[in-house]
């Protein structure tokens, strides 16, 4: 039989190691939920971003590893409005799948890796074919911010141009590691590129801000091409409006900002009910 002692150093012990586990499971009960939350709000970002007309049955959506910073998460090769939970999976930055299953992926996802390699500030990009922004693309006339929502278009949007970056290449499609490097190049340290003939890349801090950025980039263009239809001088933001506009964003809280719209596109691509909680958008 154990001594009093014996059981008390038992008991220490025992409590020891108890206390020793707490930080590890709360830690691993945080990776888990917050790692949850980021995979609802990517489905949920396909399923809106599909929704308002930015893309289509083409376009992909990643975001940042929230635990390991040298990985990302995208869908397996789906249209974005058929996306969900399963598909998602978990790339490297070379854009080798951790963990293929057979499933087939994106031939384009070099434009996420050499972003995310570039920009360690960003932690979700969005490659479209966001219709009514071509049209900059292919012309002289450069996309510039013309409403309060648009700021982060502001210095500049750049034009990555395929046929300086691979001379003599047939495709417009950005399908390897040096290609990827190269729009990474274009995108310098901007929110939105456009790709000549082919689409636009759209960064953020997270999700979230991605998606409002990719909305109103499509929006914007829409407005200016209206604008500019109208064939008088257009007053664009200036550097300090645009700026306003974006502090504004970045002091988003409950209800306000970009938090109000996420709210109501989660709600409209996944259905009433869908913001309670364990659902996409919590
Ligand atoms: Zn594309």
């Amino acid at each position: 039989m154990p001594s009093p002692f014996h059981f008390g150093r038992s008991l220490v012990a025992g409590l020891t190691m108890m206390l020793a586990a707490i930080p590890a499971l709360v830690s691993g009960v945080a990776a888990e939920t917050s790692l949850d939350a980021v995979i609802n709000d990517l489905v949920a970002a396909n399923r809106i971003l599909y929704r308002q007309g930015v893309v289509d049955g083409f376009g992909h959506v990643s975001v940042r590893h929230p635990a390991n910073p040298d990985r990302y998460l995208m869908s397996s090769s789906q249209a974005p409005g058929r996306v969900t939970k399963d598909d998602i999976m978990e790339f490297d930055l070379e854009s080798r799948p951790i963990d293929l299953r057979g499933r087939t992926i994106y031939s384009e996802r070099f434009i996420h890796s050499e972003i995310y390699k570039a920009r360690p500030d960003v932690h979700a990009i969005l490659h479209s074919h966001s219709p009514t922004v071509i049209p900059f693309g292919a012309t002289n006339v450069p996309l510039r911010p013309i409403v309060n929502t648009a700021g982060f278009l502001s210095p500049e949007v750049p034009v990555f141009e395929m046929r300086r970056a691979a001379a003599g290449s047939r495709s417009l499609l950005v399908t390897d590691t040096k290609l990827g490097k190269a729009l990474a190049e274009t995108l310098g340290n901007r929110t939105v590129a456009l790709m000549r003939g082919h689409g636009n890349v759209v960064v953020g801090p997270n999700i979230r801000r991605m998606v409002s950025r990719a909305i109103y980039t499509e929006v914007n263009a829409r407005l200016q091409l209206q604008a500019l239809a109208l064939g008088s001088q257009v007053i664009y933001l200036d550097e300090t409006e645009a700026r306003a506009g974006e502090d504004n964003r970045d002091k988003s809280e409950r209800g306000h900002s970009t938090d109000r719209t996420w709210q109501m596109w989660v709600e409209e691509a996944m259905g009433p009910g869908s913001m309670g909680p364990g659902s996409p958008g919590r």
